[in-house]
């Protein structure tokens, strides 16, 4: 690794750079509708308003698609981060069904989307493998499979450890679930063809524009930025991890997320063998421990991308990237010796009750979409639809996740960074030590994953 040069920024940047817009001049008077924040969620509302002829404004603090939609993965799945059985449990069958078929719906509206809209984002169904890290882990997710199939049709099956080197690389897990409709794709050219789709349907976007303060009256809603001010009839907040502290109206969400840091490697193009090796069928890799390590391939650059070390502070990208790696080669043995190209790290914003949440703020009239759970990549955008559909007042905007509780806990004001690191060693203490004591006592070669 020495005298290698780590880029510090998302590699997706090198091929769907940042732009600038309207960062020059002062901001319209007034819009029908106000959009705070450029990201997946904000342009996914207004290019659906705008498409219905309202005129839309979208500011942004940033360059469009600076934090996590341009910093992220790129899985796009149908992930809720409960399982089926323990949220039917909670809040009851047809509730529970509802959830998991919205999932799904993400999933479907967003690549129809990508095929309709003709995003050129390299997206393909590649599917997703989540290795067990222990037997139990396996027998859990093979019986919560079988709950939830016999509620709906989901494409996924259960590969026990004999069969599962077929799907993935290393003799480390006690069997695989295979997801194999979900997909991945560039984020970066995602959220640049998004951004194309909403100016082509006439949103104005204004970057480096913070808001800073927030008026509710009868008739609308006025936004402060160091820009001027701008009225609107409706506002609609799409902060997410973002969302700042510096208005009352932003400290209510601030409170209601849990900001989570991650570490995102690329590494530098590899041979076609390590990345069969690797990957044997493709398919995006992830184990079950609350910590996970992912990796995946970006095509057709030949490169592997892998994420570790969340909620690791790290003193620079060339640290992190190495600590990374070191992780992943303890599952992927291919990666031994593979050097890192890119290393940074991005924000993504869980909730309490773990669910995305989408509504209209009772007090003042404020919609929002914010909490997208690590999922945004196929959520943002479906919500977006519904959300501008709940404004125009049509019925496709009807979705599960509108205006439920959005709770909080006492005390807790949005910034959890003391307690983090606690969280952090009990999930390492606890995966880590059950996985060890399973790999002890089932005799895997080579060595455990370690502790610490
Ligand atoms: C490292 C990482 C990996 C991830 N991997 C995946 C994945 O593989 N699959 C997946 O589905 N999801 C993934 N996610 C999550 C996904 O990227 C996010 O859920 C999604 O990008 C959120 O989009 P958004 O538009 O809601 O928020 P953002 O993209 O964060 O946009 C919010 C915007 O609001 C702006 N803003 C905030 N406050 C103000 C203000 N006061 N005034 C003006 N503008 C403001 C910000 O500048 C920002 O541009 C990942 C996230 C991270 C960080």
């Amino acid at each position: 690794m020495a005298g290698h040069q780590v880029r510090d920024y998302p590699f997706w940047r090198d091929q769907a750079p940042l732009r600038s817009l309207g960062e020059d001049g002062p901001l319209p008077g007034k819009a029908d509708v106000v959009v705070v924040g450029a990201g997946y969620s904000g342009l996914s509302v207004a290019l659906h308003l705008a498409r219905a002829g309202r005129d839309v404004v979208v500011i942004d603090q940033d360059q469009p698609g600076f934090h996590a939609s341009t910093q992220n993965f790129g899985a796009v799945g149908r992930t809720i981060r409960h399982k089926f059985t323990a949220v039917a449990k909670e809040v009851g069958l047809p509730t529970a069904l509802r959830i998991f078929q919205e999932a799904q719906a993400w999933l479907d509206y967003t690549t129809d989307f990508i095929e309709r809209e003709k995003i050129d984002c390299n997206f393909s169904r590649a599917g997703r493998i989540y290795g067990a890290h222990t037997p139990e882990a396996y027998e859990n997710a093979a019986r919560d499979l079988e709950t939830h199939q016999k509620h709906m049709p989901v494409d996924t099956v259960m590969i026990p450890r004999a069969e599962q080197h077929k799907a993935i690389c290393s003799d480390a897990f006690f069997g695989v679930q295979y997801l194999r409709d979900v997909g991945q794709l560039h984020p970066g050219r995602f959220h640049s063809g998004l951004l194309d789709r909403a100016l082509e349907a006439g949103v104005r976007v204004f970057g480096k524009c913070r808001a800073d303060g927030f008026e509710h009256t009868r008739d609308g809603h006025v936004v402060t930025t160091p820009r001027g001010a701008i009225g609107a009839k409706e506002l609609v907040l799409c902060t997410n991890a973002v969302t700042g502290t510096h208005h009352p109206l932003l400290r209510h969400f601030h409170r209601r997320i849990i900001p989570i840091h991650s570490w995102t490697v690329v590494t530098e193009p590899v041979d076609e063998a390590v990345l069969r090796a690797a990957m044997p069928n493709g398919a995006m890799q992830i184990d079950t421990t609350l910590l996970y390590t992912g990796i995946r391939s970006v095509d057709p650059d030949r490169r592997i991308l892998l994420t570790a070390r969340h909620l690791f502070d790290h003193p620079s990208p060339g640290s992190a990237a190495q600590a990374c790696l070191a992780q992943a080669t303890e599952r992927v043995p291919a990666l031994k010796g593979v050097r890192a190209d890119y290393c940074w790290y991005g924000i993504f914003a869980l909730t309490f009750d773990w669910l995305p949440h989408v509504g209209t703020d009772a007090k003042t009239g404020t919609h929002y979409q914010i909490g997208m759970v690590g999922t945004g990549v196929p959520l943002c955008g479906y919500l977006g639809w519904k959300l501008a559909n709940r404004i125009l007042g049509k019925p496709e905007g009807e979705t599960v996740f509108a205006d439920r509780p959005f709770p909080t806990r006492p005390f807790y004001n949005g910034n959890p960074r003391w307690i983090l690191p606690y969280m952090r060693e009990y999930y390492r203490w606890r995966d880590n030590g059950a996985w060890r004591r399973a790999l002890a006592q089932h005799g895997r070669q080579p060595a455990p994953p370690p502790a610490a």
